[in-house]
C-alpha cells in the first residue's frame, strides 16, 4: 500500500505549545520561532531540526538561520512557541508555503484578526525596514530576560 505514512497536514501531528526546554532537547521536528519584533518582513522563523533544542541555541549564537542571526544583532528577543515532534521537512515546507504563520503561533493565534493588522504593516515596511520594531525592541528589553524556552541567557 502506501510505504511510511506520510505527515503532511497540521492536523495529523501532535504539537506542544510554548515547549519547555525538557520538550525540545533532542526532540526532532518541526518548530516556529516568534521574534517580539519584527525583523525587514517577518515575525516568525519555521524550521526543522534533528534537534530543536541544539538548533534554536545556534540561531542565538548567530550560526543558525541568517535572518534570525541578524534579528539577534538587532537585538530581537526570540522564542520557541510551538514545535511539532517527528514532523518531517515536508510538514516544514507546507507550514512554510501556507503563509500565515502567526495564525499557528501561540502567541498570535489568539489575536490574529487584530495582529494581522500588525503583520501587514510588517509587509509593508519591508522595503524601508521594521520602525515599529525598534520601538517594540525598547519596550522589551526590560524583560527580555523573562522569555522562557531558549535559554534566553545564551544570548550575550
Ligand atoms: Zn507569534
Amino acid at each position: 500500500m502506501s510505504g511510511k505514512p506520510a505527515i503532511h497536514t497540521l492536523k495529523d501531528i501532535p504539537t506542544i505549545l510554548m515547549p519547555s526546554i525538557d520538550d525540545m532537547v533532542g526532540t526532532e521536528g518541526v518548530y516556529i520561532v516568534h521574534l517580539d519584533a519584527c525583523l525587514s518582513h517577518a515575525r516568525h522563523y519555521v524550521g526543522w531540526a534533528k534537534d530543536i533544542y541544539e538548533r534554536i541555541q545556534s540561531h542565538l549564537l548567530q550560526t543558525g538561520a541568517r535572518i534570525l542571526a541578524a534579528a539577534v544583532r538587532e537585538g530581537i528577543t526570540m522564542q520557541a512557541t510551538r514545535i511539532w515532534p517527528g514532523a518531517d521537512r515536508l510538514f516544514e515546507r507546507n507550514l512554510k508555503r501556507g503563509g500565515n504563520v502567526a495564525m499557528h503561533c501561540p502567541l498570535c493565534a489568539d489575536e490574529y484578526r487584530v495582529r494581522r493588522r500588525d503583520e501587514m504593516r510588517c509587509r509593508r515596511v519591508r522595503e524601508r525596514g521594521c520602525e515599529d520594531g525598534e520601538r517594540t525592541r525598547n519596550n522589551r528589553g526590560a524583560d527580555a530576560s523573562t522569555h522562557t524556552g531558549t535559554g534566553g541567557a545564551g544570548v550575550g
